[in-house]
């Protein structure tokens, strides 16, 4: 589904991935849960394209519905794969980058079992990508550190386009943007660090990892108070 040329959205998984396009071939942002590759080989077919053409696959974070397809689409693709320094520890150990904070909601009980069941496969990516460098994406994809919903979590911006894929950093629903769910988030006081310094950057369309994409975004980030 395309949210504006050259950016696509592919449906049906958890977590959102987003595929875009450039002259020598297309990037992929997150890769969902487990199977998920397939899903998303079939989205490349039908935009007439082969798996060859995945030149790169970036991860925000290392949480099991963003990885879960990185290992197939790594080897069925030969894609090159991205992640922070702690993110890609993380990916290497086949575990999370930080503890599912204790207490009992269904969300976390669902959590556990289904990390129980789902493990992802351990790899090695390719490149550690550092704040501020920008990848050659969109004619220049920003990588914004915005650690608190995991420690090594990253965004990315394309300041051309004004678009913004904030990973798990900011979810979405039908009123707006808010910042990482309260039971996922390792360090709230870096969460909401990262949600403001994500609003000064004035992106006009958010590309969140969970809930529907963000148009006229300006005024929709969520309301940090300043510590
Ligand atoms: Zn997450």
């Amino acid at each position: 589904m395309e949210v504006i040329p050259n950016i696509h959205y592919i449906p049906g998984i958890i977590a959102n991935p987003y595929l875009i396009i450039d002259p020598d071939g297309l990037t992929l942002i997150d890769t969902g849960l487990p199977d998920s590759d397939k899903k998303i080989l079939n989205y490349i077919a039908g935009m007439g394209r082969s798996p060859a053409d995945l030149k790169r696959i970036v991860i925000t974070h290392s949480d099991l519905d963003h990885i879960g397809g990185l290992y197939s689409l790594k080897k069925i693709t030969g894609a090159r794969t991205y992640a922070s320094n702690i993110e890609a520890k993380a990916i290497a150990n086949g575990k999370p980058s930080r503890p599912i904070k204790s207490g009992l909601t269904m969300r976390r009980v669902l959590m556990s079992i289904v990390s129980l069941w789902m493990k992802p496969r351990p790899m090695q990516v390719d490149e550690i990508l550092k704040d501020g460098q920008v990848l050659p994406v969109l004619g220049g994809l920003r990588v914004v550190e915005t650690a608190g919903h995991t420690p090594g979590h990253i965004s990315l911006f394309s300041p051309k386009l004004s678009v913004l894929f904030p990973g798990d950093s900011m979810v979405s629903d039908d009123k707006g943007l808010q910042g990482s769910r309260p039971a996922v988030t390792w360090d709230r006081a870096k969460a909401d660090d990262s949600v403001r310094k994500q609003a000064a950057l004035g992106a006009r369309i958010v590309c969140p990892g969970h809930g529907p994409v963000v148009t006229d975004a300006q005024d929709k980030f969520p309301k940090v108070d300043t510590p």
